[in-house]
């Protein structure tokens, strides 16, 4: 096997696909991997990530600590890997650089979910705000330390473009050639746009199972939302014994399959309609070629508001959420009024930034050190800076 057959065989690929060929290659140029990919190399420098590592310890909807078999962005992170690879495989793109889009869209979340993200995003107003999602492109740019030649990981622009899934035009700006579709308003690559739907794909649906099995919100409620309803419809008439348990694992694994048919097929008959000849003509068409059809997007709509207004709503999840957010907001008050607080490598990133960009460089330090803790270590940290005790 030669070192250039050894990877996937870009001869199956779809001249849409995103393919070595057209790359826009890494910041950093560096010689071509033995025995894999470009596309793979980047999926494995996120995989040996200490960012990655951390996702394990990262609340997706329930913090860690209040139930071992709940998701976690870890788990999430792969599920979605999962749905998007086989979306991918399907439509004949890139599944390598899909994969590693995947395993890497969330390396830049903060403690305990969305509650930490808003918390350190009102902490940073005056400093540029703080969105999760470059922080996902910060960290694989910038915050690893892991290589002798370059900081960050050196991603390649195709998995840097992936990571990217929103910005604003502001600091768009700022990121040169990868702001520019911001500013220009066109799209990503297909394996972009499809990871960004496994991710709703994924989340919808394990929340869904999560909530379940927390006792926040039941079958009966969610029988209200169409897309739920058909599927448990299909269950029970095909098992009317089943035990509430496998009955629900049972319509789960439907609710993904129903919802990944559905974004495989609109999506292909968009892309043979379009017939984009390569990658640019897919960011240069005007809009998604990958989506949902109208009926399909529709229910999960109803399905978000559902998960939005019982379970991501609920007074005890609203509780541990505001428990988090005065967790994060106390300890970046502390470690910006006094940022010899801080263990000494973060003291070290905070004096470097602030040297050079006074104090939005030590509260971008002091982000990047709080986006960075698991939420067991946040927690751990709340107890060391202000337990007097301890
Ligand atoms: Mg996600």
């Amino acid at each position: 096997m030669s070192r250039d057959t050894a990877h996937t065989s870009s001869s199956t690929l779809a001249c849409y696909a995103a393919n070595i060929t057209t790359s826009r290659g890494r910041r950093f140029p560096e010689p071509a991997p033995a025995y894999r990919s470009e596309y793979q190399r980047d999926r494995d420098r996120i995989i040996h990530s200490a960012a990655f590592r951390r996702l394990e310890y990262k609340t997706q909807v329930f913090v860690n600590h209040e139930g071992d078999l709940f998701r976690t962005r870890l788990t999430h992170s792969i599920e979605v890997a999962q749905v998007a690879r086989s979306i991918a495989r399907a439509l004949r793109v890139n599944e390598d650089l899909t994969e590693g889009i995947a395993l890497a869209h969330d390396l830049g979340h903060t403690p305990f979910g969305h509650a930490g993200q808003d918390a350190l995003n009102a902490c940073m107003k005056e400093f540029g705000g703080f969105e999760h999602n470059l922080q996902s492109l910060r960290v694989v740019d910038e915050l690893e330390e892991r290589y002798a030649e370059f900081r960050g990981l050196n991603l390649t622009f195709e998995s840097r473009e992936g990571i990217l899934k929103h910005c604003s035009r502001k600091n768009a700006a700022a990121l040169g050639e990868l702001g520019q579709r911001f500013i220009r308003n066109s799209e990503p690559s297909l394996e972009a746009q499809l990871t960004n739907l496994a991710d709703e794909i994924a989340y919808n649906s394990h929340d869904v199972d999560d909530g379940l099995r927390s006792g926040l919100i039941d079958v009966d409620a969610l029988c209200a939302v169409a897309l739920f309803r058909e599927q448990y419809e299909i269950v029970r008439n095909k098992y009317p014994q089943l035990a509430p348990r496998r009955t629900i694992h049972e319509v789960v694994r439907r609710l993904i399959g129903c919802q990944v048919i559905d974004l495989v097929e609109t999506s292909a008959a968009r892309l043979a309609d379009a017939a984009p000849a390569d990658i640019e003509a897919v960011r240069n068409h005007g809009a998604p070629l990958i989506g949902f059809s109208d009926s399909m997007r529709e229910k999960n709509l109803e399905l978000k508001r559902f998960l939005r207004t019982q379970l991501y709503r609920h007074y005890r999840v609203h509780r541990m959420t505001a428990k988090a957010a005065r967790t994060i907001t106390e300890l970046f008050g502390a470690f910006i009024d006094d940022p010899r607080l801080l263990p000494d490598d973060a003291y070290a990133q905070v004096s470097a930034l602030e040297q050079r960009e006074g104090m939005n460089g030590r509260a971008r330090a002091v982000a990047d050190y709080i986006a960075g803790m698991t939420d067991r270590y946040a927690i751990a940290e709340y107890e060391r800076t202000f337990n007097p005790g301890i």
